[in-house]
C-alpha cells in the first residue's frame, strides 16, 4: 500500500511576544496572516503595528504570505494602514539572529503586504521588527546585576504584577558633586523593540571596563528603565498596558489600579530631590527619525542642548534627522495626553527630549535598521549625551 504524506504547515503564536490573531490558507502555500493590534482602554486607537509568528514544515517551499490587518487609528485618526506600507518584516530560522524581507509588496483595498519566499529551514519566525521580549530583559538585567557600578531596583510592579525596573550606572567611588544625572526611558509601547536594542547598546558600552566607559561612570549618573510595560512584551502587546492605558501618554493622570507602571515611575521621576540634566525617552516610529523636545518652552540652553545632541547623532550615527530637532506644538495638551517628556519638563523643567527611531528603511543606510544597528546606535547615544551635556 503507498502511503502519502503532505506535510503539514503549523502556524503558531503561542510564545512570549507571540502576536497573530488569525491566519486562513488560500492554497497550500498562500497564507493570509491577520495582525491582531491592540486598541485602548475605550476600544480606539487600535494600532496593528506588532506581528511575531512562526512558520514550521516550510524547508524548501515557496510561501506567499499576506499580512492583513493593517487598518487602525492613531491619535483618534482612523487610517487605512498605508503608513506600513513601507514594512519590511524581520525574520529568522533560528528566532535569535534577525534580518528583514528585501522586499515586500503593498496591496491596496483591503491593506495587505505580501511576502513571497522559498524558506531555507524547517521553521521560520516572522515578525514587525527583531523582538525583543522580556526573557531578553531578564537576561540584560542579569548581566547589569553583575557589574559592581550597576544597580538594579525594583520601583513597582504592573498591571499583571511583573517587577518594573530602574537601573542605575555610576561608579559609586567617584565624586559625586559634578555627576550629571541621564535619565533614558526605554519601551513604554510593546512593540517598539528596535528601542531596547538600542538601551542594551547603551548599557554595554556603559558597562565597558574601557577608559571611556570609566570616565563615564566617573562623571555621570545613569538612571535607565529597560521597559514599563513588561506585560506587554510577554503578551505580544503594541501600545498599551494591560488595561488598555497608554503609557505614554495619561501622565498628568494619577491612577495607581489602572495605570500602576505610571504610579511607580512618577514619584521618582519628578521628585524634588531628583535633578536631571537630561532625560531622553526612546521611542520607536514607521518612517523618521527625530529628536523632540520644549525648545521655545525651554529656552535658548535647551535649544542648544537638543541642537548639539541631534548633530552628533547625524553626524556619528545613522540618525536621519539632518532637519534638526523638532519643537513641542504650542498648545497644551488635553487630559490625559501627556506624555512622559513632556510631563518630565513641566514638572521639572529639565532638559526632556522624546528621541524617535524609525523601523521601516533608513535612507542612510538603505534598509530597516539591524539590531547591530540599534546596538552600536545606544553606544552612540550615550556620547552623544557625554559631549552634549
Ligand atoms: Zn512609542
Amino acid at each position: 500500500m503507498l502511503a502519502f504524506f503532505l506535510a503539514a504547515i503549523s502556524v503558531s503564536a503561542t510564545f512570549e511576544g507571540g502576536a497573530l490573531r488569525s491566519h486562513e490558507w488560500l492554497s497550500p502555500t498562500h497564507l493570509v496572516a491577520t495582525i491582531p493590534g491592540q486598541s485602548d482602554q475605550d476600544n480606539r486607537n487600535h494600532q496593528p503595528s506588532w506581528f511575531y509568528f512562526s512558520l514550521s514544515g516550510v524547508r524548501g517551499q515557496t510561501l506567499t504570505i499576506d499580512l492583513a490587518g493593517f487598518e487602525g487609528e492613531y491619535n483618534y485618526r482612523p487610517h487605512d494602514g498605508r503608513g506600513h506600507r513601507n514594512t519590511r518584516p524581520a525574520f529568522s530560522y533560528n528566532n535569535k539572529d534577525w534580518q528583514h524581507f528585501a522586499e515586500a509588496e503593498w496591496l491596496e483595498s483591503p491593506s495587505r503586504l505580501r511576502l513571497r519566499f522559498t524558506a531555507r529551514e524547517d521553521t521560520i519566525w516572522i515578525a514587525r521588527i527583531p523582538p525583543y521580549t522580556l526573557q531578553h530583559v531578564d537576561q540584560l538585567l542579569a548581566r547589569v546585576r553583575r557589574h559592581p557600578h550597576a544597580q538594579v531596583r525594583e520601583i513597582g510592579r504592573s498591571v499583571e504584577k511583573r517587577p518594573l525596573h530602574l537601573v542605575t550606572i555610576t561608579d559609586p567611588a567617584a565624586p559625586a558633586a559634578p555627576k550629571k544625572h541621564v535619565w533614558i526611558v526605554a519601551r513604554q509601547h510593546a512593540w517598539e523593540a528596535g528601542t531596547s536594542w538600542a538601551l542594551e547598546g547603551a548599557i554595554n558600552l556603559l558597562l565597558t571596563d574601557t577608559p571611556e566607559a570609566r570616565r563615564l561612570r566617573a562623571t555621570h549618573v545613569f538612571s535607565l528603565v529597560p521597559t514599563l510595560d513588561p506585560d506587554g512584551l510577554v503578551h505580544g502587546g503594541v501600545r498599551f498596558n494591560r488595561h488598555g492605558y497608554d503609557l505614554n501618554r495619561n501622565w498628568d493622570v494619577r491612577d495607581p489600579t489602572k495605570m500602576p507602571e505610571i504610579a511607580a515611575l512618577e514619584p521618582v521621576l519628578c521628585s524634588k530631590s531628583n535633578k536631571i540634566d537630561l532625560f531622553i525617552d526612546l521611542h520607536n516610529t514607521e518612517s523618521a527619525d527625530f529628536l523632540q523636545g520644549p525648545l521655545t518652552a525651554g529656552g535658548p540652553a535647551i535649544r542648544s542642548l537638543g541642537d548639539r545632541l541631534n548633530r552628533h547623532l547625524v553626524q556619528h550615527a545613522n540618525f536621519n534627522a539632518a532637519a534638526g530637532v523638532r519643537d513641542y506644538p504650542a498648545e497644551t495638551p488635553a487630559k490625559g495626553r501627556y506624555s512622559i517628556d513632556h510631563w518630565v519638563f513641566k514638572q521639572t523643567a529639565a532638559p526632556a527630549f522624546l528621541l524617535e527611531l524609525m523601523v521601516d528603511t533608513n535612507p542612510r543606510i538603505g534598509r530597516p535598521p539591524h539590531t547591530n544597528d540599534r546596538l552600536a546606535f545606544g553606544a552612540e547615544l550615550i556620547r552623544a549625551i557625554a559631549a552634549a551635556l
